[in-house]
């Protein structure tokens, strides 16, 4: 009689069948919040922007912007907007 082994068998094929139903359920359903990368422009992260006249990195949110043309340029400071402007050339 094989009767144990077939039944051994079974189980083993349901319980793997069940835990990969848990898998598919948990990656479904609950989705956890992944630590995610901070992407360029993807919007959760603000854009570091660069002072052209005193080369100091600021946020693209806290800049003294200035419209050439097609182009913003962004400053530090109000100072450094008018040292750019005031540069000739
Ligand atoms: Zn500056």
């Amino acid at each position: 009689m094989t009767t144990m082994g077939f039944s051994l068998i079974r189980w083993f094929l349901i319980g793997f069948l069940l835990y990969l139903l848990y898998r598919v359920i948990r990656s479904s359903w609950i989705r956890t919040p992944r630590r995610r990368r901070k992407k360029p422009g993807d919007g959760t992260v603000e854009d570091m922007v660069k002072d052209p006249v005193c080369g100091t990195y600021i946020p693209k949110s806290q800049a003294v912007t200035i419209k050439e043309g097609t182009t913003t340029v962004y400053f530090c400071s109000q100072k450094c907007a008018d040292a750019y402007r005031q540069k000739p050339g």
